[in-house]
């Protein structure tokens, strides 16, 4: 009997745990951002920063003859490789096996994790070089190395000064997006015990002391991949400082991780995507590197891993292929577009989503990558202003997503009481016109401040209602 009674106990624990779960993210959100949007030196930083990339990107777009065309035709290829992802995933596990790499599939965060530290342990690695990667961060590949007494050093610049600081990345292209120059000159200090108050030059040189020390002894490379390429089974890395090629050139193994929605048909396609990326990332024509690796060293080159292994990450990748509203946010290229566009990230930050993928295709993707119910308060951290659709290279629709979680929230009936019942109040007022006349403007004043004292006019002046539209119409048309 007691067999029966467990599972409907662990049911509404399990139940009660992700109730509270959901609040407690849903709370932290709405704190932090009420901080973070108060705090004006956070606001100076991130406008001077996202100030220079706006000025930087009109210039890379020059470069485009037909922009519109450009985007146009890159969605399609996303469209088009999306649509037959199993094919081309094939071709490319068939493609670089044959030039004598090694394919993981990881279904989830633990599969991919696993199989690092398995090849870690093969190789009896300690120590571990990492170029710049979201996916990594996904999985939080470093915390699950260190627990088992691996070391991992990120060799990014923006993600090293962001390891000194133990923090998350702030930006998906630049992770030290939040902190000036003097900020970093501090950690230095603090950190690594040099002197205070260096210019940025000699912060980079100290960094890349430091690293190249790391580079020589570590026994593995990550990196990432900006795409992956079916037709000549490669990994496309693309940086701007040098680390990502010092992370494969020097280990004796390299590890890539991608997710699966990184795939493009062809290595003909990258004279579309290559520019693309760099010009909506960073605003350059093109990255300063761009490396295609396709497998270990053969006998004819002195350079190189002798093992590359590629794991290909789903991790919840396949609930959104399969779900046709919300697909499209798999054709990606993380190119960061959409954050520096967004009002609300310009205005809340990074970390204040506490999610791997911040700003608006971050608010869309983490209820599907995650528990939708912990994470779909995020679909609301937008004013639904189109600037993140707008500004996307490839025109995915982030605003309509955003539009449709809010949506199934709604479905699934997992909005809150207190949401449900005023939207019912609303429609129940809209559509009976009794019902508005009814109500005067003394009493719709008072009900509304009722409503929004704790937030809306809580940093606002009040308001008070004079004439209904209805009062005023009739005036207008009777004079
Ligand atoms: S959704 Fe578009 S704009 Fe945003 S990061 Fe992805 S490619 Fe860039």
């Amino acid at each position: 009997m007691s067999d029966a009674g467990t599972p409907s106990k662990f049911i509404s624990f399990t139940f009660y745990q992700t109730l509270v779960l959901m609040n407690t993210l849903k709370k932290t959100f709405l704190t932090k951002s009420e901080i973070k949007a108060m705090d004006a030196e956070h606001k100076r930083k991130l406008s001077f920063n996202i100030g220079k990339y706006n000025e930087v990107v009109v210039k890379g777009k020059q470069q485009f003859s037909d922009l519109d065309m450009a985007r146009k035709k890159a969605k399609n290829i996303k469209w088009k490789t999306i649509e037959n992802l199993g094919e081309y995933l094939t071709e490319f596990e068939r493609n670089f096996t044959r030039n004598g790499g090694k394919v993981i599939w990881a279904a989830d965060a633990q599969e991919a994790n696993e199989a690092v530290l398995e090849i870690c342990k093969l190789y009896q690695a300690k120590q571990v070089v990492k170029s710049k990667s979201m996916v990594t961060e996904e999985i939080h590949l470093n915390d699950f190395l260190e627990q088992h007494g691996i070391e991992s050093v990120e060799t990014d610049l923006g993600e090293y000064i962001q390891q000194l600081d133990g923090e998350p990345p702030y930006h998906i292209v630049t992770p030290a997006m939040h902190k000036s120059k003097e900020d970093v000159a501090k950690l230095f200090h603090e950190k690594l015990g040099v002197e205070p108050n260096l210019t940025p030059s000699e912060l980079t040189l100290i960094a890349r002391k430091n690293l190249r020390a790391k580079y020589q002894s570590a026994e593995v490379g990550i990196t990432g991949g900006n795409f992956l390429l079916a037709d000549i089974g490669g990994v496309c890395v693309t940086e701007n400082e040098g680390n990502a090629r010092l992370t494969t050139a020097f280990p004796p193994v390299h590890i890539a991780i991608v997710g699966i929605e990184k795939m493009i048909p062809s290595v003909n396609d990258l004279n579309l995507f290559w520019p693309l990326l760099a010009t909506y990332g960073t605003g350059q024509n093109v990255t300063v590197y761009n490396s295609i690796f396709t497998g270990a060293k053969t006998a004819q080159e002195s350079d190189g891993p002798k093992e590359m292994y590629v794991i290909l990450l789903d991790n919840g990748r396949t609930n959104l292929i399969s779900d046709p509203n919300i697909r499209e946010s798999m054709y990606c290229i993380r190119c960061g577009s959409c954050l520096n566009a967004c009002p609300v990230y310009k205005n809340i930050g990074g970390h204040t989503y506490g999610a791997t993928y911040s700003g608006p295709i971050g608010s869309v993707i983490t209820p599907h990558l995650k528990p939708f119910e912990e994470f779909k308060h995020l679909s609301y951290a937008s004013s639904l202003c189109g600037n993140c659709t707008e500004v996307c290279p490839l025109k995915i629709n982030i605003h309509g997503m955003l539009h449709y979680n809010r949506t199934l929230a709604v479905e699934n009936h997992s909005s809150e009481f207190s949401e449900n019942t005023a939207w019912k109040m609303w429609k129940l007022a809209m559509t009976n016109r009794k019902m508005i006349d009814l109500a005067g403007a003394g009493m719709k004043t008072k009900v509304v401040h009722a409503i929004f004292k704790n937030n809306w006019f809580k940093r606002r002046d009040g308001l008070e209602f004079q004439k209904s539209f209805r009062q005023l119409y009739q005036e207008k048309n009777t004079k």
